[in-house]
């Protein structure tokens, strides 16, 4: 199977060929600007320390300052960053950011970890990356395996180095230090959005309320998406973590299983009353209506792409569909709605905490997600017009809208 990085090179390079753009250019499109890689030391009880790999991959910032979250797992790596960072470029070019594109990670378990250790590694991160970011020229977020409580961790120490607290330096910091309203609910609120406008004017045979969904993944992006789902009239029949899947026919009580899972740290096959327990596999080839990877990438493949039986596939973890899966299920009449339009939510909600700090006017959530509805919903209907122009899948015509952004940009400034 091919790289999450190579997967995302070819759905770069479609679009470059669907705009007839040079050998030149794509080079440039797929090359990062600047990778920083380094190690973090966190000093154990005892005296000795121990090492982690880390990254900030800035990939493109002809639109705006680089933009994209930090990603603590012990699997990460180069090409995951680097992957991850070009996909952020996409998605912010598509929402009509002023933003470019980035990404960070490092090769902890901070579920093993306790706080104090968790803290001192998220500050000396910053501390080696203090000179290349900021609120002009990068600004990280959350992703995978971090939340509001390290960002206020790596915007306190961002502050010490540069003499004064800047909130426009991180997102997805927590309300009480300059955090958005509305930006935790940002992704799952914007993912159902981009649903609920696929139904209504692309959606084929299908109601647009009482849905039989299946969701991988019960984090930030898993756990909201699912809610709002729910707050909508469909019915989630299924929900996974790392650990396994949990399948009830009349529906999960998401509000209450959530809460449950929070409550107890631990997996989700523990708390599952008279739900099934399945397998993360088995819950991908459900017969569901809706199947909402939200979890990690690369998991709905050639291998497995001919078992789904979801009609529509709506991508809230970033890269979860490969090309080769993309192919056969786009042969099966299989819609996908992909990870840049898909959970842009988050971005968007980003963006808005940005001018907000630097502003320092605060709106309320209600304000907060009108907007992201807004804008989201914009990008739908424009990758709707280039569908009907041009044909191809949802995939293709959100890598033509972005790429020619970034291009006619790069072009202005005389890049390419
Ligand atoms: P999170 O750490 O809050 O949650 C991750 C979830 O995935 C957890 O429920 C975990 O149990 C589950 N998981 C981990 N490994 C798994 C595996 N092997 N099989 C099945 N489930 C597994 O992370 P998150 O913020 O919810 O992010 C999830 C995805 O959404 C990632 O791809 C991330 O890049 C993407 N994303 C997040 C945001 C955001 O605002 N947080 C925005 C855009 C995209």
């Amino acid at each position: 199977m091919a790289s999450f990085l190579e997967n995302t090179r070819q759905h770069v390079a479609r679009a470059a060929s669907a705009l007839e753009l040079g050998a030149d250019v794509l080079a440039s499109l797929e090359k990062p600007r600047e990778v920083h890689a380094f190690e973090v030391p966190m000093p154990l009880e005892g005296g000795s320390t121990k090492i982690f790999s880390a990254w900030r991959v800035q990939h493109n910032d002809a639109l705006g300052p680089y933009k994209g979250g930090i990603r603590y797992h012990p699997a990460s790596s180069m090409d995951e960053v680097s992957a991850l960072a070009s996909l952020m470029t996409w998605k912010t070019s598509l929402a009509g950011l002023p933003y470019g594109g980035a990404k960070g990670a490092i090769t902890v378990d901070p579920k093993a970890m306790t706080p104090k250790e968790l803290e001192a590694v998220s500050r000396s991160y910053v501390r080696r990356l203090s000179q290349v970011i900021g609120p002009d020229r990068d600004i990280p977020a959350p992703d995978v395996g971090t939340n509001a409580a390290v960002m206020a961790w790596m915007a306190d120490e961002y502050g010490k180095l540069t003499g004064h607290y800047e909130p426009a330096a991180f997102t997805g910091k927590p309300v009480e230090i300059g955090g958005s309203e509305g930006r935790e609910e940002a992704t799952g609120f914007g993912g159902a959005a981009v649903l609920r406008e696929y139904l209504k004017t692309a959606g084929g045979e299908l109601p647009s309320v009482g849905l039989r969904i299946a969701i991988q993944g019960t984090g930030n992006v898993g756990g909201i998406i699912a809610e709002e789902l729910m707050k909508a009239g469909h019915r989630i029949v299924a929900l996974a973590d790392s650990k396994g899947a949990i399948f009830r026919e009349a529906g999960i009580d998401v509000p209450v299983v959530i809460a449950a899972k929070a409550a107890s740290r631990g997996p989700l096959a523990e708390i599952s009353g008279d739900a099934k327990i399945i397998s993360n596999e088995e819950l991908l080839a459900l017969d569901v209506d809706v199947l909402i990877p939200a979890a990690l990438e690369n998991v709905i493949t050639a291998e497995n792409a001919e078992r789904i039986q979801a009609k529509i596939i709506l991508e809230m973890a970033n890269g979860p569909v490969t090309p080769e899966a993309d192919v056969i299920l786009a042969g099966r009449e299989v819609a996908v709605i992909p990870d840049i339009l898909a959970n842009s939510g988050g971005v968007i909600g980003s963006y808005l905490e940005w001018v907000q700090g630097r502003s320092r006017y605060y709106w309320e959530k209600d304000e907060v997600l009108a907007k992201v509805e807004k804008a989201i919903v914009e990008s739908f209907r424009a990758l709707a017009k280039i569908r009907a122009d041009r044909g191809g899948t949802w995939r293709d015509a959100a890598y033509i809208r972005a790429v020619e952004r970034v291009v006619v940009a790069m072009r202005l400034r005389g890049w390419a």
